[in-house]
């Protein structure tokens, strides 16, 4: 589908509204031939003719026909601005979901800023195009027509002189939209940098402040600030170019009318009344083409606007369910990742991982940063595809499933939390919306959140989150892990999720989690005392599991776990031994 067809997808459902407003646009375009008409009847046979009983009537005439045209000009008007707003509606609301169907890779390509900018600006181009800038061109040429039919009938040697001025006027709207349109493509993706450079600072405002590069912040936003007005300023240097050629041309016709016509009244071959007619059909011709520069920018810049919002969605996302999908309610969480490789782009990220978990197993993993933890519950949750291997959940290819089967099956606390703007209860409460009160509570408990979300101010009211209260990491990653666990899934991923809360709460959460029937867990930690009463660790490096099996098999094997274990609990010893004789440790 092209950029255009999509558009078109969406007016089509307004086709009857868009007809609608189009018959009244004929109508009120049609009703401009009268006022020229009558005052040219006012002047050969009022005036001159001395039927002075007439100019009562025609006076009201040129009143009536002014009212009803008034009247259909503002239901047209209102019928316009209604389509375009519902419309616009209905595009936001496809775009938005488009987004939210995207994978992963798809967030990681476009930034934060080019999305708003899609959701933003580029719709509000297709909104003016679609409540001004259509009903314009369509008026402007019809009144253009009827100018030109109307002065055939008074004299077709004076209309032959106007058409004169068309061929140009074509050839200089087409060479503007041609020249226009990169200067419209720069402003698009400068006005996404921009946005870009603001969203960034707003949500990095903290990072700004503690590195004191508020200067740095302004001169960066001084350079996108600037690309951007550049280019207005170089699309406007192009119409600039263009507009007074226009003005040039609609002026073009009143010197040849005012040539042409005086001299054919002058010779009598025409009235002064038919002269009179022709002038007041003058403005029909020339608002055209007054016009066709502002037009052919409007056009231009919602086309740029179409072509950006199609190009950001059209390709489908990698990652959706297939056409017959395995729909499981609740899985049993027996999972088995076989031969599985993950590259991205050329990189080797994982490299033959097989393991296989009985339901109800925990799992702990653990690994050196980047060696390929997070990116396996990625694979899992289906984030991400594998390159090459299958996972499977109760021996299911992941791949064969329904995805928001898959995903809410899967109760994950991720490694970079993220809390929305809304209550504690709200928040936790996420995945699972009609849950009671008590069962917010019991996941707060579990995850050891519930004592200090009582001292907060309104306790599981307090609104947290972008515009709320400030939490520390490890609150967040309580509420976090309350969130994933509230969910009541079969699978519970935990990654990083203890990292930032000290070793006693740790052990606390961990005899909560252990409680826990029927439910597979994945551990990812760094610390050993996070994971080592797991049923099976995996000991991750360079995307390749090193060694598995239980605490004690890895110990007793002596390798790269058993290293890390005597690196953390030595250094533990040591600081005891140390604070034991009194002495400070400076290991
Ligand atoms: P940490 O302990 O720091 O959380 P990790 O073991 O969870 O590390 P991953 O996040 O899985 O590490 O990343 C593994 C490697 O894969 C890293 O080198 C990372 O840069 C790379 N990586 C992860 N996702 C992508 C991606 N989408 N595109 C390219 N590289 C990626
Ligand atoms: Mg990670």
């Amino acid at each position: 589908m092209t950029a255009s067809q999509w558009f078109f997808s969406f007016l089509k459902k307004y086709r009857l509204n868009l007809i609608t407003e189009l018959i009244l646009v004929t109508f009120s375009s049609v009703l401009t031939i009268v006022n020229p008409y009558i005052s040219g009847i006012i002047v050969d046979d009022v005036i001159k003719g001395g039927h002075k009983e007439l100019l009562l009537n025609l006076v009201l005439l040129l009143i009536i026909t002014t009212v009803v045209r008034s009247i259909i000009r503002y239901m047209y008007l209102f019928i316009f601005e209604k389509t375009s707003q519902r419309m616009l509606c209905t595009m936001r609301d496809y775009v938005y979901r488009r987004f939210l169907e995207e994978d992963f890779t798809f967030y990681n390509k476009n930034r934060t800023g080019d999305l708003m900018s899609r959701q933003t600006g580029d719709m509000d181009a297709i909104r003016h195009f679609v409540a001004f800038v259509i009903y314009s061109i369509y008026e402007n040429s019809l009144l253009f027509f009827i100018a030109l039919v109307m002065i055939f009938t008074v004299d077709y040697h004076l209309a032959l002189c106007m058409i004169a001025v068309m061929p140009l006027t074509v050839f200089i709207t087409c060479k503007q939209l041609r020249a226009i349109k990169p200067a419209f493509h720069n402003i698009r993706k400068r006005f996404s940098s921009l946005n870009t450079a603001v969203q960034e600072n707003v949500s990095g405002n903290r990072v700004v402040k503690a590195f004191a590069k508020e200067n740095f912040e302004i001169e960066k936003f001084n350079r996108e600030n600037d690309g951007y007005r550049d280019a207005e300023l170089n699309a406007a240097a192009i119409w600039r170019k263009y507009i007074p050629i226009f003005e040039f041309l609609s002026s073009t016709l009143t010197f040849i009318l005012y040539l042409v016509g005086g001299i054919m009244v002058v010779k009598g071959s025409i009235s002064l009344g038919k002269l009179v007619t022709v002038s007041g059909y003058l403005w029909m011709l020339n608002n055209p083409l007054r016009m066709a520069g502002w037009l052919a920018n409007d056009y231009q810049r919602f086309v740029t606007s179409v072509e950006k919002i199609h190009s950001t969605i059209k390709e489908e996302p990698v990652i959706k369910t297939p056409g017959k999908a395995v729909v499981h309610k609740r899985f049993k969480g027996e999972i088995e990742f076989k031969h599985v490789n993950y590259r991205a782009e050329d990189d080797v990220i994982l490299t033959d991982i097989n393991f296989r978990i009985s339901p109800g197993q925990t799992v702990g993993i653990i690994g050196t940063t980047g060696s390929g933890k997070s990116t396996l519950m990625n694979l899992l949750c289906r984030f991400y595809d594998v390159t090459d291997g299958e996972i499977t959940i109760d021996g299911i290819n992941v791949k064969d499933m329904d995805l928001y089967c898959l995903r809410n099956n899967v109760g994950m606390a991720m490694q970079d939390v993220f809390l929305f703007s809304d209550t504690i209860e709200g928040n936790i409460a996420y995945g699972n919306p009609a849950c009671t009160f008590e069962e917010v509570q019991e996941a707060a408990k579990i995850a050891d959140a519930d004592g200090f979300i009582q001292n907060m101010p309104e306790d599981y009211d307090t609104i947290v989150g972008e515009r709320g209260m400030g939490l520390s990491g490890g609150q967040k990653q309580r509420i976090s892990l309350a969130r994933a666990l509230l969910k009541n899934p079969s699978i519970v991923i935990l990654d990083d999720t203890t990292s930032a809360v000290d070793t006693e709460t740790e052990a606390h959460i961990q005899s909560q989690l252990n409680a826990l029937a029927n439910r597979t867990v994945f551990i990812i930690a760094h610390r050993i005392s996070s994971i080592k009463d797991a049923d099976v660790i995996l000991v991750l490096n360079n995307g390749k599991i090193l060694e598995s099996g239980n605490h004690e098999s890895l110990i007793a094997k002596k390798g790269y776990y058993y290293t890390v274990f005597n690196h953390q609990y030595g250094e533990f010893d040591k600081y005891i031994g140390a604070r034991q004789k009194g002495g400070r440790y400076n290991g």
